[in-house]
């Protein structure tokens, strides 16, 4: 199929055309003609999936046809996100998309002076790309009406609740006009982001490009068991072992202060390395991403919050540092490599103290993370197996003989250590396999 044949206007052609962009992808294929035709929209779709085209492509296209009708502090489609990093994407994913277009958009959010938004907003635009607090604060001192908005737009909606927006969304639902087009895009979904959707859209069209809550499929993921003092250590021994001094890489870090930590000492080791977390200003974090977009760093360490919806092209790794406490944020952490049909690679090192996030992770994501032990980075404190209906196996039963590979806690081919969970006189490395694909369910019960 391609971009013609969903109707859109030939400016919007010319430009996807010099993108690159052949076809649409899947979540594009649905929701544009559903977008044009006026239709609410729930879409599961997680970045990297070409949501933010499949938004703003059909919400150009019907801004144009109608011709310029902005007002003094009008807005005529709102897009909501849960963070400034991800209001800069999608505004900067709008003006390319919109090049030719004779359209107005603007970016909002907090941490930043509000004047110069103020000011910029006098005139009206046609897409106002905003984080609910900031919005609310514009909105309270008239620099925001909402009389002409046709459109509302929430993207990761399930994030902008994890960050506890729930009340500003509230207010800023009650401000709009009632008759709408709402579109609400999740990665993942709770029963707050379900009763979320059953208030605000009427009659939506339902899109679900990857299966719900599971990670995306192109990403091949595994986890290294270490201690957690040793993590540092493993880290820069496997970043020069593995060769992954060729490329870049995006490494998640639970704290702002183990941001600082392991940038300090990435840095102490003469490696090309920037962070970013909710500490430093706002200037300084996106000017560390343009620096790693442009491929003048090698690898960026961020938190999670800070690293939302970053929109970085061919990452081949990215790295778990720590585990994150909301399992949800590990399918958006490993959304970050394997976009666009390229497989990457996602590597989390986990100590024993993080095995109830792993068990989250694996519940939410339905599979068991394939485990791999680094020779001389053996734990003492081993991490427990789990398997993937979220159980952690405090005490797994000594296997039957000939049953060792069938072990949940190996998941795609690899060289997986058994260590202390079963008898001596069984082998210690097993190759095992298991049919590919998330969700599968590993080749026999342990
Ligand atoms: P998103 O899921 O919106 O963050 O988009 C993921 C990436 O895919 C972005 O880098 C887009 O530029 C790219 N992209 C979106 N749609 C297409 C398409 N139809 N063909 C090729 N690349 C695309």
């Amino acid at each position: 199929m391609t971009f013609a044949a969903l109707g859109l206007i030939e400016p919007l052609l010319q430009t996807l055309t010099s993108l690159g962009y052949n076809e649409p992808t899947a979540v594009q294929r649905e929701a544009i003609p559903a977008v044009l035709k006026g239709r609410d929209l729930l879409a599961a779709a997680q970045t990297g999936t070409g949501k933010t085209a499949g938004f703003a492509l059909p919400l150009l296209h019907l801004l144009t046809l109608q011709g310029p009708q902005v007002t003094s502090n009008a807005v005529r489609a709102l897009i909501l996100v849960p963070t400034r990093e991800l209001a800069e994407q999608v505004h900067q994913s709008i003006q390319t998309y919109g090049q030719k277009l004779p359209l107005r958009s603007y970016a909002v959010y907090g941490g930043v002076s509000i004047n110069p938004q103020m000011m910029k907003l006098r005139k009206g635009v046609d897409l106002l790309v905003a984080t609910p607090g900031r919005l609310l604060d514009l909105y309270r001192q008239n620099a925001v009406k909402f009389n002409l908005l046709q459109v509302l737009v929430l993207d990761e909606a399930d994030r902008m609740l994890d960050l506890g927006f729930s009340k500003e969304l509230d207010e800023v639902f009650a401000a709009l006009p009632r008759k709408r087009q709402t579109l609400l895009f999740s990665a993942t979904f709770s029963e707050a982001i379900r009763q979320m959707a059953g208030e605000l859209l009427r009659d939506p069209l339902s899109v679900e490009v990857t299966p719900r809550n599971a990670a995306a499929k192109s990403v091949k993921q595994w986890l290294v068991t270490v201690d957690k003092k040793r993590k540092g250590e493993l880290f820069l021994h496997l970043l020069r072992s593995q060769n992954w001094g060729k490329g870049q890489l995006l490494v998640f870090v639970k704290t702002r202060k183990g941001v600082d930590q392991l940038e300090q000492d990435l840095r102490a080791a003469g490696i090309s390395v920037d962070a970013i977390h909710g500490d430093k200003p706002q200037p300084t974090r996106l000017r560390a991403l343009e620096r790693f977009k442009a491929g003048e760093v090698q690898i960026l360490v961020a938190t999670d919050v800070a690293a939302r919806g970053l929109d970085i092209h061919d990452l081949p790794l990215v790295v778990n540092f720590d585990l994150p406490i909301v399992a949800e944020d590990y399918v958006h952490r490993i959304g970050r490599t394997g976009r666009a049909g390229a497989t990457g690679l996602a590597l989390s090192l986990v100590c024993a103290d993080e095995v109830n996030q792993l068990a989250a992770i694996e519940s939410l994501t339905r599979q068991t993370l394939t485990r791999h032990e680094e020779a001389g980075f053996a734990p003492d404190h081993r991490v427990p197996l789990t398997d993937p209906s979220g159980q952690v196996l405090r005490k797994p039963k000594k296997p039957k003989a000939g049953k060792l590979a069938k072990t949940a806690a190996a998941g795609k081919a690899g060289k997986v250590h058994l260590g202390n969970w079963f008898d001596s006189d069984q082998p210690k490395v097993k190759t095992v396999r298991r049919s590919p694909g998330l969700g599968g369910k590993p080749s026999a019960k342990r």
